[in-house]
């Protein structure tokens, strides 16, 4: 165990699990605070997920959208991070445990998001992987990139159209980020590229089991993706269920698709926070927590981002979205600066700043209020969010350049494939 003795004193000690958007929010609202603070995250770095998509296909390189927790927390003198994997939490004596050592709160805040939900399918998950921490990012670039290679050594026809076929499942924002680009990738980025096949006659089909894409967005911004995507050669199913998948393609409902590439876009679950904390939980596994973030009958555990579920002012469910994520950290880091301090502070407020997804080249939609933007506008708006999102100068200075660079000539710089399986090439079992 990590004594509270081996601390530097005895302040009041404050481990924060994730170091995700809400766990480093807490953990940076807290600098200030006399309190030590144990961050622990079982990865070394802080992922920026909203562009995850752009590592998948190959825009970008995973240094360029996450960076050392230990190097963003370097100069907060109160914070340490331990790099472990949390295997529970023992609320009676107030420890967590890990894979390591167990480590003894005094305030325990809980930020260790969501993951993929194959909705009971599991089995599915080694056929279309989803996208949620930097490998995912990399296997699907390399499935991606390997399906062109493929395409271009065989002399069967069929195996040829298989591989140039591309399913992604679930049209939320992701979807349709990860669509729009494969249809980029296929037709001007690698275009000229291949000698045996013609990349650009790649089949991208977005499959959704709902009526339309970006269902979380109003109908204008809904029928303006659908339009630029169908512009951009992506074939839109909407109302199609998924009912398997293999090796070698989908099941629908309606038929099956060959395909040598699945992507898995369609729904999340929370960490198994509730089932550490034998806590209330929705149906997605988030811990429902009170207007203070903290677990019923627990007042010094809080639950935050992916892994909770808060109602707004107006009864609507907060978002699992990383302003949402950011906010509630930042909350909870002042709460318990302000009990430490002898005060209180007024329930959560959720601010919600407003929707951005991009579709492709000069193609985006944003919501902020009342205002819609699509189009080129859009697309400039949602990549100066980003950029201005990124952590470090360096960083927002490199992805500018790169996004600048595509931009002007079509190309995409990271275009690497590695790890390649030895035997069989592929990233699944039965291709
Ligand atoms: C592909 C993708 C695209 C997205 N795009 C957008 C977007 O455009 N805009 C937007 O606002 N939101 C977007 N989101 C959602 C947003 O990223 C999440 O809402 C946000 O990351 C939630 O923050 P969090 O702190 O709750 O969890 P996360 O940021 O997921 O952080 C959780 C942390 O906990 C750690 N952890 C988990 N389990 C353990 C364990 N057992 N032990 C130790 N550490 C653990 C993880 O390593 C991780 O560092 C996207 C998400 C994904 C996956």
């Amino acid at each position: 165990m990590i004594a509270a003795a081996n601390l530097p004193d005895a302040r009041p000690h404050v481990v924060i699990i994730g170091a995700g958007f809400g766990g480093l929010s807490a953990a940076t609202a807290l600098a200030r605070a006399t309190v030590d603070i144990t961050v622990i995250d079982r990865q070394n770095h802080h992922c920026f997920q909203p562009l995850l998509y752009q590592v998948a296909t190959a825009a970008l390189s995973p240094a360029e959208i996450a960076w050392p927790i230990r190097a963003i927390l370097r100069h907060q003198r109160n914070a340490t991070v331990l790099m472990a994997e949390v295997t529970g939490i023992d609320t009676a004596n107030r420890r967590v445990q890990t894979t390591s050592a167990a480590v003894p709160y005094d305030h325990l805040v809980v930020a260790t998001g969501a993951t993929h939900s194959y909705f009971g399918h599991d089995e599915w998950a080694e056929f279309a992987p989803g996208l949620k921490r930097i490998e995912d990012a990399t296997r699907i670039r390399r499935s991606i990139l390997l399906a062109f290679e493929r395409a271009e050594l065989t002399e069967d026809v069929a195996e040829r159209a298989r591989q140039l076929t591309f399913v992604i499942i679930g049209a939320g924002a992701t979807g349709v980020e990860m669509a729009g680009a494969i249809a980029e990738i296929a037709r001007h980025t690698i275009a000229m590229d291949f000698r045996r096949i013609d990349p650009r006659t790649a089949q991208i089909i977005l499959i959704e089991a709902g009526p339309r894409v970006l269902p979380a967005l109003s109908n204008d911004l809904s029928n303006y993706a659908l339009r630029a995507l169908t512009k951009m050669g992506v074939d839109v199913r909407t109302d199609t269920r998924v009912t398997g998948c293999d090796g070698r393609g989908v099941d629908l409902a309606n038929g099956r698709i060959n395909a040598g590439t699945i992507i898995w876009a369609a729904g999340v679950v929370a960490s198994p926070a509730a089932r550490w904390l034998n806590a209330e939980h929705d149906r997605a596994g988030r811990v429902l927590v009170r207007d203070d973030l903290t677990v019923p009958d627990h007042p010094e555990i809080f639950v935050i981002g992916d892994a909770a579920t808060v109602k707004d002012e107006s009864g609507k469910p907060v978002p699992g979205v990383a302003p949402a994520a950011k906010q509630m950290g930042a909350y909870v880091g002042k709460l318990i600066a302000a009990r430490i301090a002898g005060q209180s502070l007024p329930p959560f407020r959720y601010r919600h700043a407003g929707d951005l997804a991009t579709i492709g080249r000069r193609a985006a939609v944003v919501s902020i209020g009342k205002v819609h933007l699509t189009g080129f506008l859009g697309w400039l708006f949602w990549g100066v969010v980003h950029i201005y999102f990124l952590i470090g100068l360096r960083r927002r200075f490199v992805v500018a350049i790169n996004w600048l660079w595509d931009y002007l000539t079509f190309q995409r710089g990271a275009r690497l494939i590695t790890e390649v399986p030895r035997q069989r090439q592929n990233i699944s079992r039965n291709n």
